[in-house]
């Protein structure tokens, strides 16, 4: 059996649920498991649409709502003509679960009102693939993946119960596979409680992993709007190249230094399998994409990965002392706890200091309570950039006309901190 995942972009008209249905024709007497996720920009806006509602802004709130709704009834109106097709229910109902959460003041933490709005963006994407699949004469089974991902209660960033995920799969899954095409939801799970969780953003590739790894699939396509895995993002390069080859390794590094054409955490459970992701266009469909598998050759070109809006923040002992074990426990429970992730990091005698991604309330919250016992200095606007197999050449290139902060370099991989010059 094979897993095939869809995104955002991928499903983000009707076009993109009709190239879908092409591509998936083309497998259908194959055992094929889809997971997609929320169409177009629809998890930004439920969002939105969250934050809106926990700060009591109705209004904000009212106008995310109604268009997330307006873009979805179009999408269905351009892909069913019957009216009375049962998918106009399907997808009303959602809106009316969203409907009962708002329709009381926000009681709720944050983190948990977020993940019952957010992934109804995935219930929407998966319930209209399918059902349109089906109207297509393809044999397909709409599941929820609640029923089979199973989470802590660590609501945004849930961690998955292997176990019993697995478990859950292996019961039901490899029998349905025989008769249907099964199409499920990225991005979400569930409590012990059946309260839904997401598993991060852009959670949907680690979701194909997960029932990958679980069913122990041939293996994992991810369709993107782009032809592979390049060496650089061409919104920052004008010259990029395809990677037709990638190690497990390399391609572990380059995501966890931020090259976000695959979601980080994707990876490792499908190395542990031996089970290799292809990484194609759904536009190009003859292009032949990037394969990660076991591979014993680096990566053919230098590749870049660059993160913008960091910034570093400079810790320091009040009392001139030497940073040491305790601090470091200390500090890193701090990040943690604000939830946020160190893109980098260096540490001195007297001084540690971090990059992070910019986020305004997390960051003064964090850094309100580092003063309490040290000296915090930060620095906005910074550029990370992460060279994958650097050599002099490649460090000059993205040099000119800035300057470097802070550096870091061990054999294979430099990452340095810069600002404009
Ligand atoms: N829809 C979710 C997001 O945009 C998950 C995903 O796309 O992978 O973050
Ligand atoms: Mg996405």
């Amino acid at each position: 059996m094979q897993v095939f995942k869809f995104g955002g972009a991928s499903v983000c008209n009707a076009e993109g649920v009709k190239n879908l249905t092409k591509i998936v024709d083309n497998y259908k007497n194959e055992e094929l498991l889809i997971v997609v996720s929320a169409m177009g920009k629809t998890t930004n806006a439920l969002e939105a649409l969250t934050k809106a509602y926990f700060n009591g802004k109705t209004e904000e709130m009212r106008s995310q709502y109604q268009q997330v709704k307006a873009f979805h009834e179009q999408l269905l109106n351009q892909l069913f003509e019957d009216r009375s097709h049962p998918i106009y229910d399907d997808v009303n109902n959602f809106f009316v679960e969203i409907d009962w959460i708002i329709e009381e003041d926000a009681q709720d933490a944050y983190d948990y009102l977020y993940d019952q709005i957010v992934s109804i963006g995935e219930l929407l994407s998966s319930r209209i693939v399918e059902a349109y699949l089906r109207s297509q004469k393809i044999s397909s089974m709409w599941i929820d993946a609640r029923n089979y991902i199973h989470t802590d209660n660590n609501y945004q960033e849930a961690k998955v119960d292997w176990d019993k995920t697995t478990e859950r799969i292996q019961e039901r899954l490899p029998t349905l596979l025989k008769d249907y095409i099964l199409v499920t939801q990225g991005f979400i799970g569930s409590t012990s409680e059946n309260f839904t969780t997401t598993l991060g953003r852009d959670g949907s590739d680690y979701s194909a992993a997960i029932f990958a790894s679980s069913l122990q699939a041939e293996h994992v396509t991810i369709w993107k709007d782009v032809p592979g895995v390049l060496n650089a993002d061409p919104k920052w390069f004008d010259h990029t190249e395809l990677i037709p080859e990638l190690s497990y390794l390399d391609a572990i590094e380059l995501t966890y230094y931020g090259a976000n054409v695959i979601h980080p955490k994707t990876i490792k459970p499908l190395q542990n399998k031996g089970i290799p992701l292809h990484v194609r266009s759904f536009i190009d469909l003859q292009s032949p994409g990037t394969c990660i598998r076991v591979n014993k050759h680096t990566l053919p070109v230098p590749s870049f990965i660059f993160k913008v809006n960091q910034v570093l923040i400079s810790i320091l002992p009040k009392d001139f002392s030497f940073i040491v074990e305790d601090n470091f426990s200390h500090i890193f429970n701090l990040f943690s706890k604000y939830k946020l992730k160190i893109n980098m990091m260096h540490n001195s005698a007297l001084s540690f200091s971090v990059s992070v991604d910019y986020h305004e309330n997390n960051i003064a919250e964090l850094i309100k309570e580092l003063k309490r016992q040290y000296d915090v200095e930060f620095q906005r606007n910074l550029e990370l950039v992460t060279i994958r197999y650097y050599n002099p050449e490649t460090i000059a290139r993205v040099l000119v006309n800035k300057k470097i902060i802070m550096q870091l370099q061990d054999s294979y991989t430099c990452q340095m901190l810069i600002k404009d010059n």
